[in-house]
């Protein structure tokens, strides 16, 4: 039972021991000497133990991805061959959860070889080094314990990352010291090539003060700032986290660092004995500081997370003291690291929360942040495509950012998607006031009647409301209306949305309904096929829930197929509606029965197949996909499929092979056109809340998968579709019924792998998408880097 809120991030302390001998080191130079009683190395069975643990915790919270950081002191002491068992162990473990696993590891660079460089590229392991700056910076703390230099060590171990591995280069850590020159610092660390890099401040109390020459200034905000305007004036090369996280921060959105705002830590540290512990740098604080008791022989990390240690990091403002609280800017801060706000408890006041302090760089945090905003106002603003955000929580935009979303991610999406309608629909009820020409008592009639049952019966009301066409209808009422071509008949609809709200309602009415194209329609129930001679209109009856044209000849009633999961009756199969002739694809007729009994048989298939394999999809999918228009199907045979953006909730797919001996193979293409479709359906709700790129490049980009450029929209669109096909391809590979599907899938699999990962980069490149979109490319790519596993 799930009991406390998941880790996603767990670092490894691998080897407790360090060959360098730093005079800043909070491992061996602080308050905890906690190290001393370590042993050198994690041994195997911790190792498994861990990884075991962090399988179950994963299924426990179906976490698609945990990040992994393998740590120390130094982890490479390791040595390269139990270096590999240890990451063997920890992929197979945890994958065979079903949860890839993003590996990263951090190193002071000394033993870093070609040999190692080869073992992380063979695992997937991004690799982060610690460079203080230019020969001075360093040799005034990274030393050996004999005094000698590490910097050649530091720089050789750069030099290979970025020059023969860039491919698992993640950047570079730098801990500042005030009394060096910053410009030389920032052009050493840029010279390093980084992907990304962070500067950090070094961990100090208001029992450890940190340095400083003149307490009157703000120092470490000087230094740090005159970092920033050399990083600006080059064009900003690479990614400083310290900043991008103020400037995220600035726009609403999480800092990715526990070092500033308000966001939870999600972070646990298992140390080289198996103990569970919190964050590192609390062993600045007081000898002792980072324990919980726990450990992963004997708990679970949902025991673990129950910790008040963990509890003090989830509740944003709340954690802070009353002076951060009042702080203008507190929500890009947080009141900064939490070790930073340590001061040792005064005899006077033994009980009082030691932690319960601004930061001990306050006024430094406080100036940067400011700073940072005097200097972007104007450029950020020239610079950076306008972005909106509509209350998009951030563990629901972390799990879509990622290419995925569960039942409670879609929810949140289902529930903007209904608000967007209920403001659609009183948009359309005004348009059509003196737009409906001789419809008018018609809709007027409409109109009252659904007020009435939107007063009494409000659920009956979402569900017709919530049929993916009624926005696409609603939006044509609103776009004709708006440039003067509005159209009677299509106001006159409002009719046939208050008949099939009432049948849903169960109440007693009559609703006069308009003749569409030789037919009366109601919304998510079927039509009624009356002919072209009919007349205009229609008096429906209706009573307990039925409506006396049900089951009359040419009645064609939508058919539904029920699966596990779903709810509210499973998937409508609509081939009725008129306003699902939206798609990029032509729509089929109404199914003879024959064909119908042929989606009957494949949609629970296919479900079956994504229920049991592809868990982090199915229950996103339960929980948003409510129709499935078939589409007719392509003259060459091809898999058909198509995604109307304002059809929220509905896919359109051609039934991939009809023959009756084939289930099996047109499940599992119907599962795949599934994935796909819904991804686009995903992304569409999200692009309704927030901004990803700038909608007005009009430019034209290359889309891999595809001979024609795409526009940017159409790119992000692809890109995040196909990040859904190459997972299906990936699972595939293992769960494929013979060995001659097995090879298909892996070849597939690295296809749209290759071809997927290239379009994050020219999304990426296009210079189009908002600090938003950039995130959310960034996490796309974070999924697929993980995914690249053999196992
Ligand atoms: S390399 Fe890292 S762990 Fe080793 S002594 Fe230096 S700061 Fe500490
Ligand atoms: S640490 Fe200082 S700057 Fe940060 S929130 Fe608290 S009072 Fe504000």
């Amino acid at each position: 039972m799930v009991s406390a809120p998941a880790f996603r991030q767990f670092v490894l302390k691998v080897a407790s021991r360090c060959d360098l001998a730093c005079d800043h080191c909070y491992v061996y130079e602080a308050a905890d000497t906690s190290w001393r009683r370590k042993p050198r190395f994690m041994s195997e069975q911790t190792v498994r133990r861990t990884a075991e643990r962090i399988a179950e915790h994963a299924a426990a919270h179906r976490l698609p991805t945990v990040a992994l950081v393998l740590h120390g002191g130094e982890p490479l002491l390791l040595g390269p061959a139990r270096m590999r068992e240890t990451l063997r162990t920890l992929r197979e473990v945890i994958e065979s959860a079903g949860c890839a696993v993003d590996l990263r590891l951090h190193t002071n660079g000394v033993r870093l070889t070609d040999e190692y460089c080869e073992l992380f590229r063979e695992h997937h392991v991004r690799v982060g080094v610690s460079l203080d700056g230019d020969r001075a910076a360093t040799d005034l703390h990274r030393r050996f314990a004999n005094g000698a230099s590490s910097h050649m060590q530091a720089l050789r171990a750069v030099s290979l990352l970025r020059d023969d591995y860039p491919d698992i280069y993640a950047g570079v850590l730098c801990t500042i010291d005030v009394r060096n020159d910053p410009v030389a610092v920032y052009e050493a660390v840029r010279d390093a090539g980084p992907p990304r890099a962070d500067f950090l401040l070094p961990h100090a109390t208001h029992s450890d003060q940190p340095r400083r020459a003149d307490p009157s200034r703000a120092e470490y905000a000087d230094w740090m700032l005159a970092v920033f305007d050399r990083w600006d004036d080059e064009g900003r090369p690479f990614p400083i986290r310290s900043f991008t996280s103020v400037l995220d921060a600035f726009r609403g959105l999480p800092s990715g660092t526990e070092s500033l705002g308000l966001s939870p830590v999600d972070l646990v540290v298992v140390e080289a004995d198996g103990a569970l512990e919190q964050t590192d740098s609390l062993k600045a604080a007081y000898d002792g500081a980072p324990d919980t008791g726990f450990t992963v022989a004997e708990h679970s990390f949902d025991e673990a997370s129950a910790h008040p240690g963990f509890e003090a990091r989830r509740h944003g403002l709340a954690d802070l003291c009353q002076t951060c609280r009042q702080c203008p800017v507190v929500a890009v801060c947080g009141g900064g690291l939490r070790t930073h706000r340590y001061s040792a408890p005064s005899q006077t006041a033994p009980q009082a929360d030691p932690f319960n302090n601004p930061s001990v760089y306050c006024r430094d945090l406080k100036e940067l942040i400011l700073g940072i905003r005097t200097r972007t106002q104007a450029s950020v603003v020239a610079r950076v495509p306008a972005q909106r955000a509509l209350g998009l929580p951030a563990d629901v935009l972390h799990q879509l950012a990622h290419g995925y979303g569960d039942a409670k991610a879609i929810a949140h999406l289902n529930r903007f998607q209904r608000s967007l309608r209920i403001l659609l629909l009183a948009k359309v009820f005004a348009a059509a006031d003196g737009a409906s020409g001789a419809r008018q008592e018609l809709v007027d009639a409409a109109v009252a009647t659904l007020t009435t049952l939107d007063a009494g019966h409000k659920n009956a009301l979402h569900e017709v409301l919530g049929h993916p066409y009624t926005s696409v209808w609603a939006l044509r009422c609103l776009d004709d209306a708006q440039s003067g071509r509005a159209d009677p008949e299509d106001f006159a609809h409002l009719a046939a949305l208050a008949a099939a709200t009432a049948v849903r309602a169960g109440v007693d009415a009559e609703v006069e309904v308009p003749v569409r194209r030789g037919a009366v329609y109601l919304p998510t129930l079927g039509r009624l096929v009356v002919g072209a001679d009919a007349g205009r209109s229609v008096r429906l009856r209706i009573s307990g829930g039925e409506c006396d044209v049900f089951g009359m000849q040419g009645w064609q009633g939508v058919r539904r197929v029920a699966l596990s999961m779903f709810s509210g009756g499973g998937i409508a199969l609509e081939d009725t509606d008129p306003f699902r002739r939206c798609h990029h694809w032509e729509v089929a007729q109404r199914l003879p029965d024959t064909e119908a009994a042929a989606w009957m048989r494949t949609v629970p298939a296919a479900w079956d197949l994504l229920a049991r394999d592809h868990h982090s999809y199915a229950p996103g999918i339960a929980a948003g996909l409510s129709t499935i228009v078939p589409l007719a199907p392509s003259l060459s045979g091809r898999a058909v499929s198509s995604t109307a953006r304002r059809a929220y909730g509905a896919i359109g797919a051609a039934l991939p092979v009809l023959r009756t001996d084939a289930t099996d193979r047109s499940a599992s293409a119907l599962a795949l056109l599934i994935i796909h479709e819904f991804q686009h359906v995903k992304l569409g709700a999200v692009l309704d809340m927030a901004d990803l790129h700038d909608p007005h490049d009009t430019r034209l980009f290359e889309a891999p998968w595809r001979q024609d450029p795409r526009p940017l929209e159409g790119l992000l669109q692809g890109t995040y579709a196909h990040i859904g096909v190459t997972d299906f391809w990936r699972v595939r590979r293992f769960t494929a019924p013979n060995a001659e599907q097995r090879a298909h899938a892996e070849a597939e699999f690295a296809l749209w792998f290759g071809h997927t990962l290239r379009a994050t980069h020219v999304l990426a490149d296009s210079g189009s998408l908002t600090p938003l979109g950039l995130r959310f490319v960034d996490a796309l790519r974070t999924t697929l880097e993980a995914w690249t596993s053999k196992v």
